[in-house]
């Protein structure tokens, strides 16, 4: 089963420490492995409690998944965009407001969806509809909860109302909410344990000014090797070493933040080797892909007040380019107007269309 979770909960950091002869509270020498946001939170702390770090990233910019596009009229965010649950009790609202990220509502409600036709269809559609698949989803996740028995998400939802996903609006749900959301297919994604991020309350916010400025605050106080892909990491009883193209590392201790993909494409040499569970861990998570399309313009064809725009489609063409928001109502003093195509499942690419 596949799952994906939000930066809070998806920063599968790992450490491991061995047993220089140190005193107890002497500093240690720590490897950070990776310049996403878990990599540089975690170096960013150890340093600040006294520690000497170096940050191994293997491409040539910080971020990760998060990665501003700054070559269009306003910061465009290819990978996260929004705070989700940006309550006082979220640490990113603090990191934010220390980073200046600004930040905007994007109202669920402001939508307007179209049938597979392009013809607009009415509330009185859409909604019923809507209230039926927030109700099913629910059903679909306390249930399997409660029995602790897992299956698809599609399977759970479909087991409550066979024929739901004849439906295109209801692709159209699957797609923009749930296939979106967790980058995975819903007959793949686990109704157990898929959307396991709701950590935080209050409305999602979207970042206006580039989710890359978060790293500002991060990046200082240790030092930071870029274009250093990390090949191998081997453990004794007294110190870890750590390999990449440029040398080797000797170190107290390391912490890994490599994503998934790289673990599962086994480009990381570990000795000892990784445990069983972890291994086992590693080949049964999955995950998946979600495209953004840019398209700036010099005018604005559409509902300047409207954010999104669904598109509903016919069987078959579930999770392509699902929906639309409108970047303008974010930044409305913005001279060009600009249109985000998010599409489920598929690989991302950018473009910009003069009219
Ligand atoms: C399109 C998209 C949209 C998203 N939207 C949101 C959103 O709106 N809100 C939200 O909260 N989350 C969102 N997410 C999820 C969020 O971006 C991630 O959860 C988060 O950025 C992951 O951070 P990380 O540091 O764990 O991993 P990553 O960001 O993947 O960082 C890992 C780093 O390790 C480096 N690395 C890999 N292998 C090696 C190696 N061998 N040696 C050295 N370095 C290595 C990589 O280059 C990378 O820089 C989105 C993700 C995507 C892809």
């Amino acid at each position: 089963m596949i799952t994906r979770r939000g930066m809070i909960g998806g920063a599968a950091t790992a450490m491991a420490s061995a047993r220089r002869l140190k005193a107890a509270n002497a500093p240690l020498d720590i490897v950070v492995i990776g310049g996403g946001i878990a990599g540089a939170a975690a170096a960013s702390q150890l340093s600040a409690q006294g520690h000497q770090v170096v940050m191994l990233e293997a491409r040539s910019r910080l971020g990760g998944r998060i990665n501003t596009d700054r070559s269009f009229a306003m910061p465009i965010d290819l990978g996260a965009s929004w705070i989700h649950g940006p309550s006082q009790a979220n640490p990113l609202v603090a990191l934010a407001a220390k980073a200046g990220l600004t930040t905007a509502v994007t109202p669920d409600d402001l939508v307007q969806v179209y049938a597979a036709t392009g013809a607009p269809l009415p509330y009185s559609v859409v909604d019923p509809k809507e209230a039926t698949y927030d109700r099913l989803t629910n059903r679909a996740r306390s249930t399997a909860a409660r029995t602790g028995r897992d299956m698809s998400f599609q399977q759970a939802m479909t087991a409550q109302q066979g024929t739901l996903f004849n439906d295109p609006v209801m692709r159209y749900f699957g797609a923009a909410w749930t296939e979106f959301d967790t980058g995975a297919p819903l007959d793949q994604l686990s109704a157990l344990q898929g959307m396991e991020d709701e950590e935080f309350g209050g409305s999602d916010v979207i970042v206006t000014n580039g989710y890359d400025r978060l790293f500002q605050p991060l990046v200082n106080g240790y030092e930071i090797r870029m274009g250093s892909p990390v090949k191998a990491i081997s453990q004794t009883e007294s110190d870890i070493t750590v390999e990449y193209p440029g040398g080797t590392i000797t170190a107290d201790a390391a912490v890994l933040t490599a994503p998934l993909g790289v673990l599962k494409a086994g480009s990381i040499q570990f000795s000892p080797g990784l445990a069983s569970t972890k291994l086992a861990a590693i080949n049964r998570v999955g995950f998946g892909t979600v495209n953004k399309v840019v398209l700036e313009f010099t005018r604005a064809t559409w509902p300047a007040g409207m954010q999104y725009f669904g598109f509903c489609r016919a069987v078959g063409a579930a999770g392509r380019a699902c929906y639309a928001m409108n970047v303008k109502r974010l930044r409305a003093h913005f001279k060009y107007l600009g249109c985000h195509i998010h599409s489920a499942l598929s690989n991302w690419r950018i473009q910009r269309v003069g009219i």
